[in-house]
């Protein structure tokens, strides 16, 4: 698969950038940060890059966040989730919360209760995590699924 690069995202780094285009990134998760852009942008009229911050985190970068013993593993140690900041959309006076729900309306994970958008902090900063579920995440937005894929091969 040939991705291709959206000027309206932006990277903590390199190797954010890196991930974020790998083909090992869950494919929902990915058009879904896409479209989270193109919302921004319509919605309200901003020209905002969105910043990723985190794609795929190892096991012991895991251990780091959540000590030495912790059985929970995240979708990012499974290239299923991608963070975003909220501060940059702060700044221009976009309520990060309204983005989380505005995601879980049209995004569904499809598997127990979870939900696609979380806003939190696990002591990396305030955050949105973005997350996807292999083969089981569904769009409830057909027709922008559709453009979406068209959009990002
Ligand atoms: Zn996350």
């Amino acid at each position: 698969m040939n991705k291709k690069e959206y000027k309206s995202i932006s990277f903590k780094s390199g190797n954010e950038r890196a991930e974020f285009y790998d083909d090992r990134l869950n494919f929902h998760v990915y058009v879904m940060t896409i479209w989270l852009s193109k919302q921004i942008k319509e919605k309200y009229n901003k020209d905002i890059w969105i910043i990723v911050t985190e794609v795929f985190r190892t096991r012991e970068e895991q251990r780091r966040i959540y000590g030495e013993n912790t059985e929970d593993v995240s979708p990012h140690e499974w290239w299923n989730a991608v963070d975003i900041s909220v501060h940059n959309l702060i700044h221009v006076g976009i309520d990060p919360d309204e983005l989380v729900r505005l995601v879980n309306k049209h995004w569904k994970y499809g598997h127990g209760k979870y939900k696609c958008a979380i806003r939190h902090d696990v002591g990396k900063g305030d955050h949105i995590h973005l997350q996807a579920y292999p083969g089981t995440t569904k769009f409830v937005d057909k027709e922008l699924h559709r453009r979406g894929k068209e959009e990002s091969i």
